[in-house]
């Protein structure tokens, strides 16, 4: 999956839009070839300026599509209470990273089908322009990359952006988790068999075995002369087995700790502050004496509501400490990311973002009401008794 040496290009309702490096090279080649297929499209020599403008608004629109595919996963997930991080476009398409990994095999389903279905609208929105301006005849010849003087650059343009979308759209679908195909077909093997390790190793296999196949034909197509298609491919499966490999590994995990829940680890007598106090008495009260880097916040109704960091308090000038309340300078959790269900199963919080950020999460029952805190620590030591390793002390 993409590396970590990448670029923030925008914030959209919070979710960082980055693009890794290798990015650059996907455009640059795009670009590159795509002045070439304008050239033969509409039947231009090398000095034509068109090809070129063509090339690069083609470019940034793929761009647009891939992006928008991955919004279309995050905005059905967040909807479904599933925080996306961020979306990183690299050198094969784009990555939403959810938060957390869903609870239902619907979740799943509907999560894992929205970015197919953008792609799709997209690749037929393009189609039903092209048509309008052209007419089917001219369009379909323009699809096939048939010069015909006839052909508009725009034309062209729709037509490629098409293709290009249909052929996404293809991929995306082939059942090789953790491709969207992948996903679905997990999910329908979490509905069958109503569980969800057993279906994530499912998917995860039938992703290997894509996986190897991709390798097989990349090299066959390598031997056979198509040398750029044949390490593409090959390099595809070669990402994929990596990656279906590392769920494999994580659902036999996963499996070993079922039946634990948040509740069975978290520290159920937790230490909170409420709303109303001063940033005084939470300096005194509780930052000098637990010597905590942050509390969770709760209101009157013992509700969770958000984190007090230390800095946050620190920050607050000493004279107008007794004035100002900690609902005034705490951290409002109003993603949800902070917190995590007490009767959740522990797997919930494998790869959970806010919990390797600050050490712990709040545990809320189903009124949001606080029940404890789990911290990271724990979470580990439960992990490590699960896999059998020498018992910890507990605490
Ligand atoms: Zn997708």
């Amino acid at each position: 999956m993409p590396a970590r040496s990448q670029l923030t290009l925008l914030r959209i309702k919070g979710i960082r839009i980055g693009v890794d490096y290798s990015w650059f090279l996907v455009l640059f080649l795009v670009i590159f070839w795509l002045s070439g297929f304008y050239r033969d499209v509409l039947g231009v020599d090398d000095s034509a300026l068109e090809p070129y403008l063509l090339a690069v608004a083609s470019a940034l629109a793929f761009f647009a599509s891939i992006l928008l595919h991955e919004l279309g996963h995050a905005v059905v997930a967040t909807r479904l209470g599933i925080p996306i991080t961020d979306i990183t476009l690299w050198l094969f398409g784009g990555v939403a990273r959810m938060s957390r990994d869903t609870d239902s095999p619907g979740a799943e389903f509907k999560v894992a089908v929205a970015g197919p279905v953008v792609t799709a609208a997209i690749a037929l929105a393009c189609a039903a322009v092209g048509i309008a301006i052209a007419g089917a005849d001219e369009f379909w010849t323009a699809m096939r990359v048939i010069e015909d003087p006839e052909i508009s650059g725009v034309v062209a343009l729709l037509a490629w952006l098409a293709s290009i979308n249909l052929l996404v759209l293809v991929f995306n679908l082939i059942p090789a988790f953790p491709l969207d195909g992948g996903r679905i077909a997990r999910a329908i093997a979490w509905r069958v068999t109503g569980d969800r390790n057993r279906a994530t190793r499912l998917a995860a296999m039938l992703g290997q075995g894509f996986s190897y196949l991709f390798i097989a034909v990349g090299l066959l197509w390598l031997v056979s002369g198509d040398l750029i298609g044949g390490i593409w491919l090959a390099l595809i499966g070669f990402i994929l087995a990596q990656s279906a490999r590392g769920y494999v590994r994580r659902s036999e995990f996963s499996s070993r700790i079922e039946g634990i829940s948040v509740a069975d680890v978290m520290d159920a007598d937790p230490v909170a502050i409420s709303e109303s106090t001063s940033v005084e008495r939470a300096i005194d009260e509780y930052f000098l004496r637990y010597r905590w880097p942050w509390f969770p916040v709760v209101d009157a109704t013992d509700r969770f509501r958000g984190l007090l960091v230390r800095e946050a308090a620190d920050a607050v000038p000493e004279p107008t400490r007794s004035q100002q309340t900690v609902g005034e300078v705490f951290e409002l959790d109003a993603s949800g990311t902070l917190r995590v269900r007490a009767d959740a199963p522990l797997e919930t919080l494998l790869g959970n973002d806010a919990l390797r950020r600050l050490g712990g999460l709040a545990a809320v029952d189903a009124d949001g009401r606080l029940r404890g805190v789990v911290t990271a620590d724990r979470v580990g030591r439960a992990l490590r008794d699960a896999v059998g390793g020498p018992p910890a002390p507990s605490s």
